[in-house]
């Protein structure tokens, strides 16, 4: 029975506070903390009336997480084993500062990136290994979906299908639709930025960077649809090279609509996307901060989705036999079914349940160990088994090259 700290009460935060509450055998009190406090307080109310029988205790707090004496006083107030960080990437640092001051294990979702470049790598936070070493304490680098699963499924790859794996695509699809012109699905700002930056993959020792979006192909996602999918970087990359150092090629593709496209180009063209401040009316303020106070918020488009998600990874390679192979592991995920669990759409959903399951494993002692852990350094096996017990199930598909 454990206690454990929410920061953030966005789309994933949401889902993952109610996946605690329906695992009220491992967490037995969950403090939801963020800058909003009506928003935590709104996830509590929902909690109240769709898992009445929850015997998690839930309480809410407001917190400025960019802050670490205000973090400090959180954490002692509270005393949880661990904080669930499902803020913003821009806050990693502070919250990990905050965990090593207290003594508290640390999860996230999404690497640190720094305001005022959009720039993703693990740098600053595999910066952190010796001091949560020394302190005896553990720190779980993205454990969402994409970064996350993914990682687990490259490992479940490597220790039951590969003696050594070569090329590795990940592939992430979300064929559902919304009904708006352009909205999307996590945090706008976060997100514009993946996209609009250069593309980025591993090739022969080397990054190879493209223009955004250059190189596309259609993929034909089982279950869902053939789509058109286009190279991203993706900061799973990183890690997956450096433990897998047999890859000669790892890609990132996603999928994205015609109209969503040609929504970003005009935005782009226009300046919209742009992270650096303006001056307006005597304020300082980045575009790509008011084009998201115009978007519908992500966590307003559950409702009304339908469709589904369809995210995994396929890898070539040596297999355990010693003959060439090509394998798959996936996940299918139905946007409405996810908005009638736990009132998310499908990439909350996708993304907060395994934040939940990784904080599961640390606290039931199967993942905890001292030091700043990637999901792929950790024994994929326990992973898979509560993907499949607590909404993800995930399927394998042999022999075919979905991906070229
Ligand atoms: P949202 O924008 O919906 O929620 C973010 C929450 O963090 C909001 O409640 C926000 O408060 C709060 N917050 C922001 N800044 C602060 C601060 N300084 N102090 C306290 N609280 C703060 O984002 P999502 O829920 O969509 O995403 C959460 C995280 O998950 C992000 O890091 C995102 O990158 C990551 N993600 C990871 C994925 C994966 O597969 N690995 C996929 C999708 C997302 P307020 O309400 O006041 O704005």
């Amino acid at each position: 029975m454990s206690k454990v700290i929410i920061i953030g009460a966005g789309g994933v935060a949401n889902v993952t506070a109610k996946k605690c509450a329906q695992n009220d055998g491992v967490f037995s009190e969950v403090l939801i903390a963020t800058r909003t406090v009506s928003k935590a307080d709104r996830i509590v109310e929902e909690i109240g009336e769709h898992f009445p029988n929850s015997k998690t205790k839930f309480s809410t707090a407001t917190v400025d997480a960019d802050n670490v004496p205000e973090l400090v006083k959180l954490i002692e107030g509270f005393g949880p084993e661990m904080v669930i960080n499902l803020a913003l990437p821009y806050q990693d640092l502070t919250i990990m500062d905050a965990c090593l001051e207290t003594g508290v294990h640390y999860l996230d979702t999404a690497n640190y990136e720094p305001k005022d470049v959009a720039k993703f790598e693990y740098s600053w936070q595999w910066a952190y290994q010796e001091r949560f070493k020394e302190k005896g304490l553990m720190a779980l680098l993205g454990c969402g979906f994409d970064p996350g699963a993914t990682q687990a499924m490259a490992a479940y790859h490597a220790k039951h299908h590969f003696d050594e794996m070569h090329y590795l695509d990940i592939v992430d699809c979300n064929n559902g639709d919304h009904g708006k012109a352009f909205a999307t699905n996590f945090n706008p700002e976060i997100n514009i930025r993946e996209i609009t930056a250069n593309g980025r993959y591993f090739e022969d020792g080397e990054w190879v960077e493209t223009a955004p979006l250059e190189i596309s192909q259609d993929i034909y996602y089982p279950k869902v649809a053939t789509r058109k999918s286009y190279v991203l970087y993706h900061e799973e990359l990183e890690s997956l090279v450096k433990n897998f150092p047999t890859i000669k090629r790892a890609r990132f593709w996603m999928t994205f609509g015609d109209p969503y496209i040609k929504h970003l180009n005009v935005l782009e063209g226009i300046g919209m996307t742009s992270i650096e401040p303006i001056d307006f009316k005597g304020q300082r303020i980045a575009p790509i901060e008011f084009l998201k106070a115009v978007l519908p918020a992500p966590e307003s488009l559950a409702a009304n989705y339908t469709g589904q998600t369809c995210i995994g990874v396929q890898v070539k390679g040596k297999g355990k036999d010693g003959e060439d192979k090509v394998h798959f592991i996936y996940n299918v995920t139905d946007h409405a079914e996810t908005y009638k669990e736990v009132q998310a759409q499908g990439i909350s959903y996708t993304t907060g349940v395994p934040a939940m399951i990784g904080a599961m494993l640390m606290l039931r002692g199967e993942w905890m160990q001292p030091g700043v852990w990637n999901v792929e350094q950790l024994d994929p096996d326990p992973f898979f088994a509560a993907m499949n017990r607590w909404g993800l199930p995930l399927e394998e598909l042999s022999g075919i090259e979905l991906v070229k």
